[in-house]
């Protein structure tokens, strides 16, 4: 469905630098999986999923989405940003409406939907709220909405959860799954947290440190759906 063949991209800075995002990627991503990477930190996540979406062309190799260059598709792919993305200027039912209305969705329409996935999120009450009023991890809530109000085939994250608290982060992950489940929708989700992939995914890409390569490809053998809050390790001490 998505299939990243030997891509490569470098970054060149003025004084003609090259640093390396990430090499000779090989990777398919089938239709309605929940595929997540792992790494640590400048392994090249962020460097993928951009160009998983197309906003940003490998240096060498190529995205193909069901065949075809992302180059050459409209594709309808929902990104949620490491870092937010809000209008500053707009509150919180102006910022998740905004894609609707992108679209071309009539305003009551768009007003109902908008008001439905803050609900989801966990911000009723905050609809009239400014960007700038709220946490960090509320503004991540508000993303999310944003980014699943318009209900895109393919959903990019880039640590969506790293925010917040880890009953939030329950709730959170267990609304994707039940989004996900079923849903056809695929994922891309990008995390720190190798037991949250595990927890999450049915599919995990682990990178190593550099040169942002993949080390290695696992399938998760558990069954869902899952309660995310369940699965969660406990830290053992010995
Ligand atoms: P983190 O977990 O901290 O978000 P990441 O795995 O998402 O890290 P990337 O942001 O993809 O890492 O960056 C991968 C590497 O690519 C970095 O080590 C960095 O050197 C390089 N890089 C990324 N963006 C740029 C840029 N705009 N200019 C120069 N180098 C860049
Ligand atoms: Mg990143």
């Amino acid at each position: 469905y998505i299939e990243i063949r030997d891509v490569s991209k470098q970054f060149v800075n003025k004084k003609g630098t090259v640093f390396t995002g990430v090499t000779e990627i090989e990777l398919t991503i089938e239709k309605g999986s929940f595929v997540s990477i792992v790494g640590p930190s400048g392994c090249g996540k962020s460097t993928l999923l951009t160009m998983i979406s197309g906003l940003s062309g490998p240096t060498t190799g190529d995205v193909l989405i069901e065949g075809k260059s992302i180059r050459d598709v409209q594709n309808n792919m929902g990104f949620l940003f490491q870092k937010d993305v809000l209008f500053p200027w707009k509150t919180v039912l102006g910022n998740v409406e905004s894609p609707l209305l992108f679209r071309g969705v009539d305003k009551s329409e768009a007003n109902r939907r908008a008001l439905e996935w803050i609900a989801k999120v966990g911000l009723k009450g905050f609809e009239h709220h400014y960007p700038h009023q709220l946490s960090g991890g509320m503004r991540k809530r508000v993303s999310m909405a944003q980014t699943f109000v318009y209900d895109p085939e393919v959903i990019l994250m880039d640590e969506p959860f790293s925010a917040l608290d880890v009953h939030t982060r329950n709730r959170m992950e267990n609304e994707l799954m039940e989004i996900w489940g079923g849903s056809g929708r695929t994922v891309v989700f990008v995390t720190h947290d190798l037991e949250e992939a595990i927890a999450l995914s049915t599919h995990v890409v682990v990178f190593t440190k550099s040169p942002g390569r993949i080390k290695a490809v696992y399938e998760v053998d558990l069954p869902y759906p899952r309660n995310v809050a369940e699965i969660k390790f406990e830290p053992k001490f010995p």
